[in-house]
């Protein structure tokens, strides 16, 4: 970027400060390579899910959901969790409502696993719907997108109605799937403006679907609804769109500035 003489100091001052936001940046207080500085925190990760198990989550993450109980979820209207849970998975009951994390997240890692119903009932956007909804505003669509035509920025894993996914990498319904979500949610100075959008990348089965793109505000049907300035941390949503979705292991990291 080119800055002439005569652009504002403060226009400047507020083009970095966004920038700041945005990226991690090196951090110029340690030389390269320098012994002094502090190392990161020992974890023990994770084990990969496979078709007939699901996989250990990392050390440091938030168990959501284990494949035993709702006790992280609430139902609507803060009432409780109405959805089935057996055979370590949760299932949508059509009509029953929405479940929200008693948890607020902001920023975050979010691992989520997904089976579509069998038989394949329903088309388009009837068939297998569902989503995770970050801070409950952001949703990453879940839908059975495998032979299931549908609009581009509703299939599974686009961010519903603003972008559709690079691939589809939809297995076939009854098989288990995942997303792999890293999410940074939008900052508001103190008069409501926008400092930094939302952004979100995505992986569908371990394939780079969403590639930190840039959110134009809440996610919404037939509309762009614009930011409305809130807290830096809300619940994480799933859907009940009226499909018989299954759901198992779901854990959540939070991300501190920086990450
Ligand atoms: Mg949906």
């Amino acid at each position: 970027m080119i800055l002439r003489k005569s652009f504002p100091a403060v226009a400047v001052a507020a083009l970095l400060f966004f920038a700041h936001l945005s990226l991690a940046q090196v951090d110029q207080r340690w030389k390269p390579n320098d012994p002094d500085r502090p190392l990161p925190p020992v974890i023990t990760p994770g084990t990969s899910s496979t078709q007939d198990a699901p996989g250990r989550s990392p050390s440091d993450a938030i168990v959501l959901f284990d494949g035993k109980d709702l006790s992280q979820w609430g139902g609507e209207d803060n009432g409780p969790a109405k959805w089935k849970v057996t055979d370590g998975y949760m299932e949508v009951v059509p009509n029953s409502g929405y479940l929200h994390t008693r948890q607020p997240f902001g920023d975050c890692q979010l691992h989520v696993e997904f089976a579509e119903p069998v038989p394949a009932v329903g088309e388009s956007q009837g068939r297998g719907n569902s989503g995770v909804f970050l801070m409950g505003l952001y949703e990453i669509q879940v839908l059975d997108s495998y032979q299931n035509k549908t609009y581009a920025d509703g299939q599974a894993s686009g961010v519903y109605g603003q972008f559709p996914p690079q691939v589809n990498a939809s297995r076939p319904p009854g098989q288990w799937q995942w997303y792999d979500i890293i999410f940074h949610g939008p900052r508001f100075d103190s008069d409501g403006k926008v400092l930094r959008p939302a952004r979100v990348t995505v992986l569908h089965n371990g394939v780079l679907v969403q590639d930190n793109v840039e959110l134009s505000g809440p996610t919404g049907h037939h509309e762009r609804p614009a930011y409305k300035p809130g807290p830096d941390k809300l619940p994480i949503t799933l859907q009940d769109h009226g499909n018989p979705v299954r759901f198992r292991n779901i854990w959540v990291r939070e991300l501190g500035e920086g990450q």
